[in-house]
């Protein structure tokens, strides 16, 4: 039997592995466990395997599960489509959010991130393969963007996230996260406290590693597949 645990080792083999034939040092990727439409119970055996970031898209359900597991030390990602209602629980439960595209939100997400808790760590998420009605501010975007966020209090922005177009050719995952990389590279010209790349998922943790991915953000690899209740997002 296959268990979350076994795909854990599996998964973090794959990520040193990945690592190591970039030249690259395996503690500067973090692996976000993805567990959006899985069970407290799932999230609490991937944490007694070691397992601490966890990454979630909806807040309600999300919420849910932040609530049920507040004993154990989990660092929660919100990595979902962000609607202005919804700024406030994210402010107050998570401690990233990858999924910023727009000031407006990061100026809520400001407001309401409560005085007593560290900032909140903000990835910028570029829509990096130009794809129509897709999230993500353009590459033209970003660098005023991070200009304008990284004036508000309350909030450090740490990097970048993108979702690239999917596709099964090698060359053009690799020339996405290339493409992500250097615009952060670009960034942290001006930005030099910026150290966060957030892309690669469990089809393509490799070339994002390569490319340098700092959080590879990981679900069916670890979870299996995913069973949606009714429609899939
Ligand atoms: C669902 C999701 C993932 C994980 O995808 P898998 O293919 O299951 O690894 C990663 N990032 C985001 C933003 C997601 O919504």
């Amino acid at each position: 039997m296959i268990s979350i645990a076994n795909n854990l080792t599996q998964v973090s083999t794959a990520i040193t592995d990945a690592c190591l034939s970039a030249n690259r040092s395996i503690d500067e990727v973090q692996l976000l466990a993805v567990s959006k439409t899985r069970t407290a119970a799932q999230l609490r055996e991937l944490h007694c395997a070691g397992q601490v970031h966890f990454g979630e898209n909806y807040l309600q359900e999300a919420l849910d599960k932040i609530a049920e597991l507040s004993q154990l030390p989990l660092i929660w990602h919100f990595i979902g489509p962000i609607q202005s209602n919804k700024t406030r629980a994210i402010a107050e439960n998570f401690n990233w959010v990858h999924s910023v595209d727009r000031l407006k939100i990061a100026k809520r997400l400001a407001e309401q991130r409560p005085g007593h808790l560290p900032p909140l760590n903000i990835c910028i998420q570029v829509n990096i393969s130009a794809e129509a009605n897709k999230a993500g501010c353009s590459i033209e975007e970003t660098a005023a963007l991070i200009g304008q966020i990284s004036q508000l209090p309350q909030l450090k922005v740490r990097g970048l996230m993108a979702i690239p177009r999917a596709t099964q050719v090698t060359v053009e995952q690799q020339q996405a996260f290339a493409a992500l990389a250097q615009l952060l590279s670009d960034c942290q010209q001006q930005y030099p406290s910026l150290d966060t790349l957030s892309m690669g998922m469990s089809a393509d943790i490799v070339p994002a590693i390569e490319q340098g991915a700092t959080i590879v953000r990981v679900g069916t690899a670890l979870f299996g597949p995913r069973i949606y209740p009714n429609t899939p997002a």
